[in-house]
């Protein structure tokens, strides 16, 4: 039995980290690859914002692994792809793991960021009343209840000592407050890992400028959304950031940046955090796949680390190598 790895390789510089990535993972695991069509290109040469059986496929599939998908805001627009999946699947959790490099990043970080992912600002429950913009920002006890019990689960299986809610209840007191209340409900449940909560512009504040050891955050969507950008400036580079979205059944597997059009078709996209998704990937799929699959993950991100050590690097983070040298580099080092 090999598992199903459903591939969209999405807009901008997506096919560049998704194919040098595909490049490793086809060397090191025994998978089936099934390829969807979706984004941008894909709407313009169809019409479609994804193939008509894309939905199905991936429903065939273990799992997605996907480059950044554009959305446009201007001219011919169509539903967002990301979000027609996110919802489907209801990948509530948005894992978001940050790791500093020594002479690359601003500072020490080694911490998970567990950002809630269908709900909040995001609810997508908007209206124009009149001149009056409305959008609803929806926090309900369920959606508070099982992201929260993610988070501590989270920190229990990676021996975390620590999770710490981010808010803004000061302000927010309806719905931060529903979500901060079920945080520590859910924290008296798991006396093995400290629970604590911070405001989320001193907690920004913190990550760039006070070593503060943050380890597992909780965030409602919006703060987890603008704080990951935060925190993979403080790592490096957006481009060295990998994530997941998690749901009970299904899952998907990103790199935390978006379609970077500015360098697109040049070759010099950072892969690295498309590898590093990949690698969250094989660990998820050991729960039906077995450990070994779990261990060409942590090898894989282990390569990830000597690559960036031993100095290849693209330009994002000062080198001048290409994203497929990169990928070689990863490749030769596991
Ligand atoms: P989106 O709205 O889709 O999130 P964005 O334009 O806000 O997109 P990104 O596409 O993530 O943000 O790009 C932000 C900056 O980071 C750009 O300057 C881009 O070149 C850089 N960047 C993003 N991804 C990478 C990568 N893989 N390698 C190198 N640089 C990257």
């Amino acid at each position: 039995m090999r598992p199903k790895i459903a591939v969209i390789r999405g807009d901008g510089v997506g096919p560049e980290v998704i194919d040098a990535t595909l490049s490793v993972l086809e060397r090191v695991v025994d998978a089936e690859f099934v390829e969807v069509r979706a984004g941008r290109a894909y709407f313009n040469e169809t019409g479609l914002p994804m193939e008509e059986d894309g939905m199905d496929k991936l429903r065939g599939s273990d799992a997605l692994l996907k480059g950044p998908i554009a959305t446009p805001t201007k001219g011919r627009s169509y539903p967002s792809v990301n979000l027609r999946i996110r919802r489907e699947f209801d990948l509530y959790a948005n894992i978001r793991p940050f790791r500093s490099y020594e002479g690359i990043s601003l500072r020490r970080m080694d911490l998970v960021m567990v950002r809630e992912n269908v709900e909040g600002l995001y609810s997508g429950e908007e209206e124009l009343q009149g001149d009056v913009a409305v959008t609803k920002r929806v926090i309900t006890r369920s959606g508070a209840r099982r992201i929260a019990e993610f988070a501590f689960r989270l920190a229990e299986k990676e021996g975390r000592a620590r999770v710490t809610a981010i808010h803004k209840k000061n302000v927010l007191k309806v719905s931060d407050g529903l979500f901060l209340e079920e945080f520590y409900r859910v924290a008296s449940k798991h006396p093995s890992v400290e629970a604590d909560d911070y405001i989320v512009d001193a907690a920004a504040y913190r990550l760039v400028k006070v070593d503060y050891p943050f380890d597992v955050m909780l965030l409602p969507n919006l703060y987890g959304d603008i704080l990951s950008d935060v925190a993979a400036g403080v790592v490096g580079s957006l481009g060295l950031c990998g994530s997941a979205q998690i749901g009970d059944d299904y899952a998907a597997f990103e790199p935390i940046h978006g379609t970077a059009e500015d360098i697109a078709g040049r070759g010099i996209a950072n892969p690295l955090g498309t590898i590093l998704a990949a690698s969250m990937m094989l660990e998820w799929l050991g729960s039906k796949y077995g450990h070994e699959i779990v261990d060409v993950g942590r090898r894989m991100r282990e390569a990830v680390d000597r690559t960036v050590e031993d100095g290849v690097l693209t330009p994002d983070l000062g080198g001048d190598a290409t994203t497929s040298e990169v990928a070689e580099a990863v490749l030769e080092r596991m």
